[in-house]
């Protein structure tokens, strides 16, 4: 029988209610339970897709293709198990299940209305979920903050589960903030009762509370915790502020998570975390013997959410070289007029961003050229693909006017052209090219010694394509597409000979890498950038 575990917010957001759910699934799963995480988005955008990066951060792709929350990723780099559309549920898409119901007269003759019709759609997707893999443990992150409006029919639809699933089944962790007073010299609990009487106002007791502080908490603070907030003390467990993300399962396993749940689930388990794998990935990420400076070129660098699964890529590849992997922010704005040798020289390694539209690709393709003239590693992920690309026929093939149709739709040369199923579409919702597609892999290529096999599966997020008119031309020139779709024919990964690291990938390696599995691609990445440091 599958128990459930809610997790909620209180006080601020940004307590990394994610990492708090990644971690303790981390350890269940560990002690080998068979455990998933899905999330709530309160937001009527029907999935994350349409975003800014800016408001949002990250859109993470899962392997069906659907636009997720950033916090999916989290979820894959912990557990190292695939997620799908089910984990990630928005407002949009409950009200949109619903309303298309009504209109198909499945409520003939009823007011629909927010309970009992919201409240029971957002319990049956938790559902939806076991029905899709019989998990031990399904853990639900309800996104928001307690007494945000957005989140009320969640913490209703939460009561109502957790009455019919019995409380053995079904826990409820609060993450709150005790904040610290400067001047008083005090961690204060007041926030804390607060949020959990309006947890109570909505008919939720929790179960738990796990409080995020910068401070160790006190034994008196637990007491007068678990007092107010009519827990027992063993309930109040402290998150205190980490240096790294992936020290939270451990700091989770000494505060006892893991173990007080089970118990209040009524679950026994035979072994305890060792943690085995994580721990040896710890130890190296945290001894690095030498470090590499990796120039990342994007467009939404102020905010590193944006491209929160490349930082991350980077950390697992970096633990496995056993390299500090400073990843250094650079606006590609910055670079459009001359200044790309100047701010790249003293790098070890290129990474040209994904990102959409015209804006910032000019210094993009002067940070190419840079890399392509001067032998530095390069990795460009799809439109820093597509910009090599572009970059190789403009100024190894002398074609003046080669762009992406994306940049300039009247190009004499669009070396990159809208993909032909896309012309006919308007929408922006979904639409665009999703999930994982195979690739096959040329031999005797830097592919295929990265990868170590002839075909692989990446996920994708795009439009636009390399235009197979000019394959001939651009691969006898010298850039080789290593990566060929076999049903479609779309390259999938472009190459340069005569350089020690210059590739291209139309798709996102990025959203694969996990502790246990670190990319590939990152990985020789930064094994090449070693190695041009030292010549
Ligand atoms: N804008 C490009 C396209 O749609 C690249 C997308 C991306 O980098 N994710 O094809």
């Amino acid at each position: 029988m599958t128990k459930y575990i809610f997790v909620t917010g209180g006080v601020t957001s940004s307590l990394g209610k994610g990492i708090i759910a990644a971690s303790l699934a981390k350890l269940l799963q560990d002690r080998g339970f068979s455990v998933t995480i899905q999330k709530f988005d309160p937001y009527i955008n029907v999935d994350p897709g349409t975003l800014n990066p800016y408001e949002h951060g990250e859109c993470y792709v899962t392997e069906d293709g659907a636009e997720t929350d950033l916090d999916l990723g989290h979820y894959e780099r912990f557990l190292n198990k695939p997620t799908s559309q089910a984990n990630n549920v928005t407002t949009g898409r409950i009200y949109q299940t619903v309303i298309n119901k009504e209109r198909d007269g499945d409520y003939l003759g009823k007011t629909v209305q927010v309970i009992p019709h919201i409240t029971d759609e957002i319990k049956r997707r938790v559902r939806l979920l076991e029905e899709e893999n019989a998990y031990d443990i399904i853990i639900t992150e309800i996104g928001g903050t307690v007494g945000d409006i957005e989140s009320l029919p969640y913490l209703e639809a939460l009561r109502q589960f957790r009455r019919e699933a019995g409380k053995d089944n079904c826990v409820v962790i609060h993450l709150t903030l005790i904040p610290y007073l400067k001047a008083a010299r005090e961690l204060k609990t007041k926030p804390t009762q607060h949020s959990v009487k309006e947890l109570l106002q909505a008919g939720i007791q929790p179960d738990i509370l796990v409080c995020r502080t910068e401070y160790p908490l006190p034994r008196e603070l637990r007491e007068k915790l678990a007092l107010f907030c009519n827990v027992d003390e063993k309930s109040v467990i402290e998150a205190i502020d980490a240096d790294t993300i992936y020290d939270v399962p451990l700091l989770m396993l000494k505060e006892k998570l893991d173990k007080t749940v089970l118990k209040k689930l009524n679950l026994k388990s035979s072994k305890e975390p060792e943690l085995l794998h994580w721990k040896e990935f710890l130890g190296k990420l945290k001894n690095p013997t030498r470090e590499v400076y990796i120039a990342l070129v994007g467009k939404y660098n102020e905010l590193q959410d944006a491209y929160k699964s490349i930082y991350e890529a980077f950390v697992h590849a970096g633990a496995v070289n056993e390299c500090k992997v400073r990843v250094i922010p650079i606006h590609s704005e910055t670079l459009e007029n001359g200044d790309a040798p100047l701010k790249l020289k003293s790098m070890d390694g290129l990474l040209v961003a994904p990102g959409f539209g015209e804006r910032g690709i000019k210094g993009k393709l002067e940070a190419i050229k840079y890399a392509r003239e001067h032998k530095l590693p390069f990795f460009g992920i799809c439109l820093g693909m597509q910009c090599a690309v572009v970059e190789y026929c403009n100024n190894v093939l002398g074609m003046k006017d080669a762009a992406s149709t994306e940049v300039n739709p009247k190009a004499k040369h669009p070396v990159i052209d809208l993909m032909p199923e896309q012309k006919k579409i308007t929408a922006k919702g979904g639409t665009m090219r999703l999930g994982a597609y195979k690739c096959r892999i040329a031999k005797n290529t830097l592919a295929s010694r990265i990868y170590g096999k002839s075909e692989i599966t990446e996920r994708h997020r795009h439009r636009y394509e390399f235009n197979n008119d000019y394959l001939d031309k651009i691969s006898e020139a010298g850039l080789i597409p290593s990566g060929v779709n076999p049903d479609s024919g779309l390259v999938e990964i472009v190459e340069m000979k005569n350089h020690p690291f210059f590739i291209g990938v139309q798709f996102h390696p990025e959203l694969k890498s996990t502790v246990e599995n670190p990319h590939p691609l990152f990985v020789h990445f930064i094994r090449a950038a070693l190695q041009s440091k030292n010549t």
